[in-house]
This record gives C-alpha cells, structure tokens and sequence, in this order.
C-alpha cells in the first residue's frame, strides 16, 4: 500500500497534488511520501516484534540524506556499502552504533573512517578483507566487531543481475568454508566475530530461498558455536520483492517473513539484523514525467518523455517494469492504445516500455512511474549532460525540495581546465 492515489480528479502525494510539485519543480521529478516510507518500515518493525533486532535500512537503495534522518529519527539503522553511504547516513544523524558495513570490496580508507566514527559491525565478505580489517583496526588500537557473510549456495529466483547467493556469485564466503575461515578470524588481532551474515539477492517474489539459507544459518550458527564461538548476532540481509505490477503480482508480505526469521533462526537467541531497501522505499516513491511528444512511427506509436534512461535506469538494466499512469485522472471505462514510451537519449536502450496501454495522453501531459523509489534517483547518473533528477518528499499537506536540480553552470563549473590548454 502506498499514499499515491487519485483524488478530485488528479493524482497525490499524500495530501499535496503532484501538479502542485512539478509546478514548482519541473519534470523530470521523484516524489516520495514520507507515510509510505515510515509505514513499511513499521511493517518489518512489527514482523520482528519480541525477537530483539534492528531493522537497518540499504542505503543503496535510496540515499537522501532527508530520507534517511526520516528512518533513523523513527529508529532505523541503516546498512551501508561505501564510505559515502557512511557520511550519509551519519549526516543523516544516524549513530555509528546502528550502522551495519556490507560490500565486497570496502578500502582500508573506508575501513578507518567507520571504525573512527563508529560503527555496529563490519559484515566481512572474504579473506582478504579480514586480514586488511584486522592490520586496520590492529593499527587504531580498536577491535572491529564483525560478521562473516556466508554464501549459502542458494537460488534466489531472481533477476541474474540482482542474484547475490548461488556459489558463482561474488559475494561472500563458501558455507562449507565458514567454520575453518571464523577458526582464522577468531585469531586475528582487532577483530571480534559476533554474527553470521546472509543475503541471497534482490526482488524476491517467494519466501522458499529465505527458508533455505536462513535454515542454512542456523545449522551453522550451531557448529560455530560448538566451536567456541560467541555467535550472537544474525544480519539476514535484504532483498523481498514488491509487486512492480499491480494487477498481478503479490509477493510475500514482511508479516509472514518475520514468521519465517522466528520459525528458522528464533530459537536461537540472537539479535536478528535485517537490512530491507526495496521494500520500504520501492513503493514510497514515484518518477513524474512529462511528455515531450507523442509520434508516430511505421506500426508503432511512441510517446517521448523528458525523463530518460539515466533517471531512471531499471528498465534498461534489469528490464524491469514500473506501472506508469497519467497525472491526471482518466475517465472510468476509456479506451486505452499501446505505446512504446522511450525517453530523449541517443540509446535505444532509452526505452522504459513496449506496447504499453495508456489511456489517452497528449503532448504536455504529466505521467507518473509507480515503484520508483527504490534503485531510482541513486542510479541516475548526468549522461547526455542531463541535469540529475531532482528529489521531493511529500509529508502530509507540506513538500520540500531535498535535492534540486542543478544548474547547467553548476555542472560545467565541476570541469576545471588546465592551465596549459
Ligand atoms: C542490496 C542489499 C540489500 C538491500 O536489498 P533489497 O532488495 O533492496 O532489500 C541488503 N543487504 C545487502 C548486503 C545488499 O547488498
């Protein structure tokens, strides 16, 4: 459920008419509700009920800093994977001791600075990786708590790009390798183990590959344990999946996950980490368009939009589909026509649906792609020297700006030109 729907006519935010945004704004434009994103958070707050657990939000999925101090102010924590998601999520005044270090590849640059400013724990990903932590925070004088972030060899059903947990993925260590890897890292200098960390991948529609690698945890929190660790934390990860159609898709509720931590991982005992994006800010957001012109092509009709690829990139990488709906509210029972809806770069790759049914739309018509909150602004990049996309939050009646569009002079003056040219 989300707070975008039809009112007198016209689609809101909330209580704030989208028209009313993007005339002060312009297009292309995310808005995002500050209700939806608080309410889904709550649902895994409450699946989680009773168990003691943190709830820890991926950055990566949708960064502004104003999202995050919304989250952190209503207790998330938060799971980062750079040290610019740690500055966010600090300068979001989340404290260190909430926030969770996942990636495969974290730098020692980034390793000091979490360690220095604080951090809850490291969730380390290879051998490697655990001797550089441990020369790093060996050379502080600190020890890193950290988890290992087991690879359970599971199929996750995803998107290939978005599948993190089967064996020829990159990510993690090898499960039947885990017991002899903590038996090393429980030697290391500056290094305390305290957990188990999993995460299968993104988008998942059914909860059987959570079962799988969650029973998988558990079986191995057991031996490590009777190894002699103090294993006490779980972190299992992000990745349940949303319905992007809405007529048809009905992935599984965090209510029934949360039956499925306690169920597999419960009686364990351990603080339970989870580390949802997707979900609590998928559908907390929308990318506003306006249509540039509607053209017709041999057999085929395009509607050419200002947002483009680089706004919004999933359908071109991930061949994902978003909902996308006018602005202004069509009349019950109108005939709809396909249209192929591109937007304005020199790619066809620019192409965010097929033969899509609208109902009638026109040159300077709004439209709005639904489920854009996730994975949307955080991906946009500047190519075609397109301004990046601003960013709206909407709470109640008010909407602020929380990141404007920039100016072509602010963009070229991040060039400098040698002196020798
Ligand atoms: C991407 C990611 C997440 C978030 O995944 P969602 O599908 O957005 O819930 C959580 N943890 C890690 C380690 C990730 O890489």
């Amino acid at each position: 459920m989300d707070h975008f729907l039809y009112r007198g006519g016209q689609l809101m935010a909330e209580d704030v008419a989208i028209s009313e945004i993007v005339a002060e704004t312009g297009t292309p434009v995310y808005v995002y509700s500050a209700a939806t994103l608080l309410r889904h958070l709550k649902l895994f707050e409450d699946a989680l009920d009773g168990l003691p657990h943190l709830v820890c939000f991926a950055v990566k999925s949708l960064g502004n800093v104003a999202v995050l101090k919304l989250l952190g102010e209503a207790g998330a924590g938060m799971d980062i994977v750079s040290g610019g998601e740690y500055a966010r999520a600090r300068a979001a005044g989340v404290p260190g001791e909430r926030i969770v270090f996942s990636g495969v590849g974290k730098t020692r640059e980034e390793m000091r600075m979490a360690l220095e400013g604080g951090i809850r724990q490291f969730n380390v990903e290879s051998e490697p990786e655990l001797h550089a932590l441990s020369d790093v925070a060996s050379s502080l004088g600190k020890a890193a708590p950290i988890t290992i972030r087991v690879n359970p060899d599971v199929d996750a059903k995803t998107h290939a790009k978005i599948a993190t947990g089967k064996s020829e993925n990159k990510f993690g260590i090898p499960i039947a390798r885990a017991r002899d890897v903590y038996a090393m890292a429980a030697k290391l200098p500056g290094i305390e183990v305290i957990g188990v960390d999993v995460h299968i991948g993104s988008q998942l529609t059914e909860l059987a590959p959570f079962e799988a690698a969650f029973t998988k945890v558990a079986e191995l929190t057991e031996s490590l344990r009777a190894d002699g660790h103090d294993i006490r934390r779980l972190d299992l990860g992000g990745g349940l999946g949303i319905p992007y159609e809405r007529i048809n898709e009905a992935p599984p509720l965090p209510f029934d996950y949360g039956a499925l931590i306690r169920r597999t991982v419960g009686h364990l005992g351990c603080e339970i980490e989870i580390e949802p994006g997707r979900l609590v800010a998928g559908n907390a957001g929308l990318l506003v368009s306006r249509v540039t012109y509607a053209k017709s092509g041999e057999g085929r009709d395009f509607l050419i939009l200002d947002a483009a690829m680089n706004d919004l990139v999933r359908p071109s990488m991930y061949d994902a589909h978003h909902d996308i709906i006018p602005v202004a509210e069509p009349e019950a029972g109108v005939e709809t026509k396909p249209w192929d809806i591109v937007g304005p770069v020199c790619e066809t790759g620019d192409t965010f649906a097929r033969e899509r049914e609208l109902p009638p739309v026109a040159e300077g018509d709004f439209v709005a792609f639904r489920s854009a909150g996730a994975y949307g602004a955080v991906m946009a990049s500047e190519y075609n020297a397109r301004p990046l996309v601003p960013e709206v939050l909407v709470s109640g009646d008010q909407f602020a700006v929380i990141r404007r569009r920039p100016s072509y002079e602010e963009m070229i003056a991040r060039d400098s030109i040698p002196e020798w040219l």
